[in-house]
């Protein structure tokens, strides 16, 4: 669970992939982006792992946004805050997801399921679909640095 190595890893393909084929400089920020969180994703499956904090994080800081800019009273707005914040902690301490065997997201299976669970969500925000090919090659960058790194 070294995010070192496959965030290095993942910019040794990215310069690859641009090398091979140019791209124009907003496809290929995103692609980047979209190669580096897919390439931490499995790891979310650990419990101290940079991916889980940094998902976690965002998530709580939507949620707090969204509480943030309803109608509320600032007492109820506060109160509700603090319970997002520990029912956030809470999932984040306890997500049902081990970092090996059949709970793990170490599993070849789960490129292909994010892939497409993605493309359904890039077709719906209207994000050029191409830009999967990026989960795929991301997700199983980690998976197959994994699996060198055993032997
Ligand atoms: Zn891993």
């Amino acid at each position: 669970m070294d995010w070192k190595l496959h965030l290095i890893l993942s910019f040794i393909l990215y310069f690859a992939i641009i090398l091979i084929s140019p791209l124009s400089l907003a496809y290929s920020v995103q692609a980047l982006i979209i190669l580096i969180f897919s390439s931490l994703l499995p790891d979310l499956d650990h419990p101290k792992s940079l991916i889980r904090i940094a998902i976690f994080a965002v998530v709580f800081y939507l949620l707090m946004v969204f509480v943030i800019i309803q109608d509320l009273a600032l007492e109820v707005k506060i109160l509700t805050i603090v319970i997002l914040l520990i029912l956030t902690y809470y999932s984040y301490k306890h997500l049902p997801l081990k970092h090996r065997g059949k709970h793990s997201l170490h599993l070849w299976r789960y490129p292909f399921l994010f892939t497409a669970v993605f493309s359904v969500l890039f077709a719906i925000a209207n994000i050029n679909i191409s830009l999967i090919l990026f989960i795929l090659i991301g997700y199983g960058s980690h998976l197959f640095a994994d699996r060198i790194k055993k032997f």
